[in-house]
């Protein structure tokens, strides 16, 4: 049996882990490699990115973010979980909706809504109306 992590595996990386990379969906676009603070990824042979320093992980979710597939999952946890966790189970975060479930969220990706014009607060003008004159008392 491949360790876990070897090139063909369906979820790289496992037995350490806190986020993982679906080699089904990933189209290995290195986004997640580059754009990692603290340099867990290195690029498989294959392309598909491995979680090589996954201790090094800070759970900042810019990998998942920034995937355009939705191949990465961070689990919001910050210490690996157990093997028999559902979210170490690729099928089970793809039943789910749970594979870039954070960058959904966040409404990046083509066709979705930022986050920031789904958010609840006062109502603000339209850009360029300007604030209302103030009332003239004298
Ligand atoms: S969650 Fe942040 S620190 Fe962790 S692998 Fe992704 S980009 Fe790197
Ligand atoms: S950002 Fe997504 S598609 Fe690109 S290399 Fe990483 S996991 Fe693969």
């Amino acid at each position: 049996m491949d360790p876990p992590g070897a090139p063909g595996d369906r979820i790289t990386g496992g037995g350490l882990v806190i986020e993982l990379v679906s080699a089904e969906r990933c189209i290995a676009c290195d986004k997640c490699v580059k754009v990692c603070p603290t340099n867990v990824f290195d690029r498989g042979p294959d392309g598909v990115p491995l979680l090589s320093r996954q201790e090094d992980c800070q759970t900042c979710f810019q990998c998942e973010a920034n995937c355009p597939v939705d191949a990465l999952f961070v689990a919001p946890v910050t210490h690996p979980l157990p093997d028999d966790q559902a979210v170490r189970d690729e099928g089970h975060l793809d039943r789910a909706g749970l594979l870039g479930s954070y960058r959904r969220h966040i409404g990046w990706g083509h066709g979705r809504t930022p986050a920031p014009l789904r958010a609840v607060g006062p109502q603000l003008p339209a850009p360029g109306a300007g604030r209302p004159s103030p009332p003239i008392t004298s």
